[in-house]
């Protein structure tokens, strides 16, 4: 089986059809949640991810703020605009659909988590003093998360050590090394510093996870935010990959 793993689509689009132009043959879809929030397309995100035959998503925290599941006072100022406006476009079949994801899931004997095993909608995993708990938060070989926004994995060692590292395109993990919790990256707003969307492939035969990167037209995505009257910061670190 070949999963395609996607992660943080937030509204963007252009970013997801190039995603799905660009991937590799695939059988399944996984997708990691905050399917919206910050970008301009929340309908239409929405509509290309449920017409994927075979696929399974979780939802984020920008998925719960736009629903009124989640209390945005947490929320930086823009992404709290953001998820305001969102809330006032979503079709209700769109609300329907995100109302009944779970915030983690066990499919595929893996685990897919938005932010990590231990905390799936807050918890942003980036260190390896969170290894052991994450480790310990999940059976099984893999754990999937998004929420950073940064393609980073994380290996856990003997006598409650984490190696992490992070990954850049082209990458191939070996899943046979051990126990691992992976991050594709983000497809809508990468925020390691390249701006082109992120995404994983893992290939069970091969038991390979490798990492990609594909360019999107920004500036179509950062228009529409602008016209929609969204906070113009938010459109600006598009092109920053920030
Ligand atoms: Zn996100």
């Amino acid at each position: 089986m070949r999963y395609l793993v996607l992660a943080d689509i937030h509204a963007n689009l252009e970013a997801m059809d190039a995603v799905l132009a660009d991937a590799p043959p695939f059988d399944e879809v996984l997708f990691l949640g905050d399917l919206v929030g910050y970008g301009p397309n929340p309908n239409e995100v929405a509509d290309r991810l449920r017409s994927i035959p075979r696929m399974t998503a979780i939802v984020g925290n920008h998925d719960w703020a736009a629903l009124g599941k989640l209390d945005t006072a947490e929320f930086n100022p823009l992404a709290r605009q953001a998820a305001e406006w969102t809330a006032t476009q979503m079709r209700p079949d769109v609300r329907a659909f995100l109302d009944v994801l779970e915030p983690v899931t066990g499919a595929h004997s893996m685990v897919m988590a938005h932010g990590s095993p231990r905390d799936p909608i807050w918890e942003y995993l980036e260190s390896e003093f969170q290894g052991p708990a994450s480790f310990a938060s999940f059976q099984g070989p893999i754990c999937l998360v998004g929420h950073t926004h940064v393609p980073r994995v994380f290996l856990d060692q003997p006598e409650g050590r984490t190696l992490v590292f992070d990954v850049r395109e082209g990458d191939v993990l070996d899943l046979s090394t051990g126990r691992l919790i992976v991050n594709p990256g983000g497809v809508g707003q990468p925020r390691d510093g390249d701006p082109r969307a992120a995404y994983g492939l893992i290939d069970t035969d091969e038991r390979s996870f490798t990492f990609y990167r594909v360019q999107y037209p920004v500036d179509v995505t950062q228009k529409k935010m602008l016209e929609a009257g969204l906070p113009e910061p938010l459109a600006a670190r598009l092109e920053l990959g920030i």
